[in-house]
C-alpha cells in the first residue's frame, strides 16, 4: 500500500516545489516586491532648446534597480504595473524622488525644468494633481517647473483627460502630449486637448534621412503642431543630420542620445551646469496658448 502512497505524497511534493518556484518567479509578485522595497531610481535626461543648444531641463525616466545592482528598463515594467494597479505607488515615488532630489538645483535655478511621466490611471482620475501639490507643498519649487507628459493611449478618456490638463495648467504646469504620432493623431482629437506641447516619437525621427516614406508625417506633425500653436519637443534625437533637419524646421526642443543619454541625478546636474556656463541664464518659461 505504501507505493501508492509514496507516489503521491512524491507528486505532493513536486507541486509544492513548483508553488514555491512559481511564486518566485512570477513577474508581478517580482514587482510587488520591488515596489515595497523601493527598488526603483530616477535618470534624467537632458531637453536642448534647438535655437540655443542650452539645457533648459530633463525627463525623468523611471529605471528599476535590482538588488544584483542592474538596471531594467520601464519598457519591461510600466505596463505590467499599468494592469495591476503598482503604477500608483510608483508615480508617487517618481514625484517624491524628482522633488527630493533637484529641490536645491529647482530653487537656485528658476529657468529649470523637470517633466514626469503621467500614466493613463492618473490622467483619468487626476490623481496625479494631488501627488503633485502636496509634493511641491513647503519645497518652495514653482509649479512652472514641473512639467508633465501624457500619452496619447494616456488621454483616450478625452472628457477626463482634458478636465485633468486644464486644472494641471490651472495650477501653473506645462503640459505635454508624448510619444505623439503612434495613436490617434488627427488635428480635431487634438484641438480637444488643452496642451502645451508636442512630443514627436522616435519612431518618426529615427526616419529623418532615409528617404522612408514615413519621413513626410514628421513635416505633417510639425505643420499640425504649429497651427494648434504647440511647442514642439523630439525625442530620440541621435544624430546631427536629424538635429538639423528638426532645427531648420522650427522645433523647438530636441533630446537624444546626442545630447546625452538619461543620466543619474548628480550626472545630470554636472551637466546642466556645464551648459549653463556656457549660454548664462536661461530663457522665460515655457508656455503654449490657454
Ligand atoms: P517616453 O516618455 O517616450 O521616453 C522616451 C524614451 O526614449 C526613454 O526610454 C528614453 O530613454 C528613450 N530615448 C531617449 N533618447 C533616445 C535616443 O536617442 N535613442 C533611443 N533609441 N532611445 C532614446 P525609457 O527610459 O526606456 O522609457 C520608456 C517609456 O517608459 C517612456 O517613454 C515612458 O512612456 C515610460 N516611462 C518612463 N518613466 C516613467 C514614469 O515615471 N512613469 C510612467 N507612467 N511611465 C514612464
Ligand atoms: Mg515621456
Ligand atoms: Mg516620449
Ligand atoms: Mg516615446
Amino acid at each position: 500500500w505504501f507505493l501508492p502512497v509514496g507516489i503521491l505524497l512524491g507528486i505532493g511534493l513536486v507541486m509544492l516545489v513548483l508553488r514555491v518556484s512559481q511564486a518566485r518567479l512570477s513577474p508581478l509578485a517580482d514587482l510587488q516586491l520591488a515596489v515595497k522595497k523601493k527598488e526603483f531610481i530616477v535618470h534624467y535626461q537632458p531637453i536642448i532648446e534647438m535655437a540655443s543648444g542650452r539645457c533648459i531641463g530633463a525627463e525623468a525616466l523611471l529605471r528599476w534597480r535590482r538588488p544584483d545592482g542592474s538596471i531594467v528598463r520601464p519598457d519591461f515594467f510600466i505596463a505590467l504595473a499599468e494592469e495591476s494597479g503598482l503604477i500608483l505607488p510608483l508615480t508617487d515615488l517618481v514625484v517624491d524622488t524628482v522633488v527630493r532630489e533637484m529641490r536645491d538645483t529647482l530653487r537656485q535655478d528658476r529657468a529649470l525644468h523637470i517633466a514626469i511621466n503621467v500614466a493613463a490611471q492618473d490622467m483619468k482620475t487626476g490623481r496625479i494633481l494631488e501627488v503633485v501639490s502636496q509634493a511641491l507643498a513647503g519645497s518652495d519649487i514653482r509649479p512652472e517647473q514641473l512639467w508633465m507628459e501624457a500619452t496619447e493611449r494616456g488621454c483616450m478618456d478625452i472628457a477626463s483627460a482634458s478636465l485633468t490638463l486644464a486644472r494641471a495648467r490651472e495650477m501653473g504646469h506645462s503640459m505635454a502630449l508624448d510619444d505623439f504620432g503612434t495613436g490617434y493623431s488627427n488635428l480635431q482629437y487634438l484641438q480637444g486637448l488643452p496642451m502645451d506641447a508636442l512630443k514627436i516619437d522616435k519612431s518618426f525621427v529615427s526616419t529623418i534621412g532615409t528617404g522612408a516614406a514615413t519621413s513626410a508625417v514628421i513635416d505633417h506633425i510639425i505643420a499640425m503642431a504649429k497651427s494648434l500653436k504647440l511647442y514642439i519637443v523630439a525625442e530620440g534625437v541621435e544624430t546631427l543630420e536629424q538635429a538639423a533637419y528638426l532645427a531648420e524646421r522650427g522645433v523647438d526642443f530636441a533630446q537624444g542620445w546626442l545630447f546625452s543619454r538619461p543620466l543619474p541625478v548628480e550626472e545630470f546636474v554636472a551637466f546642466y551646469c556645464a551648459t549653463l556656463a556656457d549660454y548664462g541664464s536661461g530663457p522665460e518659461i515655457i508656455r503654449g496658448p490657454q
